[in-house]
């Protein structure tokens, strides 16, 4: 299948690109390169570097190249940004993906694959998360890929657009040949600033609360590997043929992993410690997010190949190690 792979020079569009190539697929990237990196793309892929807000030249995109499905990666997703400037999200996460979809369906492109959140869901009451639990996000981020979500929704049932929104829980790791990984500026996120910490690259660690309502105090995550994403993004095609579908899938491996359990992990793998400082909770923190992915596996067959913490940290060593400035451009 031709697939147009929106963000395809980010963390996740990356490596569903190669994933997408593994599979006998074929990806063309777009992506504007506010966050991606031209690096990540494989030569012998189409790239643009080209604005959603562009229709025309999107349109022209989706023809030249006869697309059949697009995948939707391109979004901004600092949380704490989100709060403090939220027409940047409403314009890029919104705005920008009712540019694409009006092309879309102009074009006659009526395959699609979202990226979402379990960010969507806010502060659940009860876990682990399924699809049915009700959505509130807690911040403008969730709320902008709530928003996508529902647009989605009418435009299946009014245009026969079919789609599937997949709500990750924590995207971690890198490819398993360490080609390609996580490289995000600023970095927030916790394995690659506690491997850069462990490596003396970055200050130490700061660690969000210990006075969580959790086992050892600190927040509870669902660390789920980035390949075993792009997997369940491939899996879902052969459900997408019929016109006006909506599928909505939890990503996760349903395990609650702590901070403090993936401090140990990376200072197992790099047989270093992981200098660290308590620091205050982070505002927008919920004290737990696991998924159950129940849905995912039985309608999808999707089986995460990453199970554990340490698997996962250990990928993630493989592209710190030789990359630890991440990618050049
Ligand atoms: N975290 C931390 N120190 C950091 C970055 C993150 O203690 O420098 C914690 C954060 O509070 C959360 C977990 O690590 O409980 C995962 O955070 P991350 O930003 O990686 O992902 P998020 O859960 O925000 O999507």
């Amino acid at each position: 299948m031709n697939v147009l792979v929106v963000g395809g020079a980010g963390y996740i569009g990356s490596h569903c690109v190669r994933q997408l190539l593994a599979t006998g697929h074929k990806p063309i990237v777009l992506d504007n390169l506010v966050y991606g990196h031209r690096d990540t793309v494989p030569e012998e892929v189409a790239f643009y570097p080209t604005n959603l807000g562009n229709e025309k030249e999107v349109g022209k995109i989706l023809r030249k190249e006869k697309i059949e499905l697009v995948m939707h990666f391109a979004a901004y997703a600092y949380v704490g940004e989100s709060v403090t400037d939220p027409l940047k999200y409403y314009f890029n996460n919104v705005a920008s993906t009712l540019h694409l979809l009006r092309c879309m369906i102009g074009s006659g492109v009526k395959k699609f694959v979202f990226s979402s959140t379990c960010a969507t869901y806010g502060e659940p009451a009860s876990m682990p998360i399924v699809e049915t639990m009700p959505q509130a996000p807690i911040n403008p981020y969730g709320q902008t890929k709530l928003d996508v979500e529902n647009a989605l929704k009418a435009f299946a049932h009014a245009y026969g657009l079919s789609f599937a929104a997949f709500r990750y829980f924590n995207a971690a790791g890198a490819a398993e040949d360490g080609s390609i990984g996580e490289h995000h500026d600023p970095e927030t996120h916790l394995i690659p600033l506690a491997i850069d910490a462990a490596q003396g690259l970055r200050d130490p660690l700061k660690v969000f609360g210990n006075d969580y309502p959790t086992p050892d105090g600190t927040c509870l995550r669902d660390y789920v590997h980035v390949d075993d994403l792009s997997r369940a993004h491939i899996a879902v095609f052969e459900k997408l043929a019929t016109p006006g579908t909506a599928l909505f899938y939890n990503l996760g491996t349903g395990k609650p992993t702590s901070v403090l359990e993936v401090i140990q992990a990376v200072e197992k793998v790099l047989g270093k410690p992981v200098p660290r400082t308590a620091a205050p909770r982070r505002a927008g923190d919920p004290p737990e997010l696991y998924a159950d992915s129940t849905k995912a596996k039985t309608e999808l067959g999707w089986e995460p190949q990453f199970t554990d913490i340490e698997s996962i940290v250990a990928t993630a060593w493989k592209w710190h190690e030789v990359n630890p400035k991440g990618f050049a451009k």
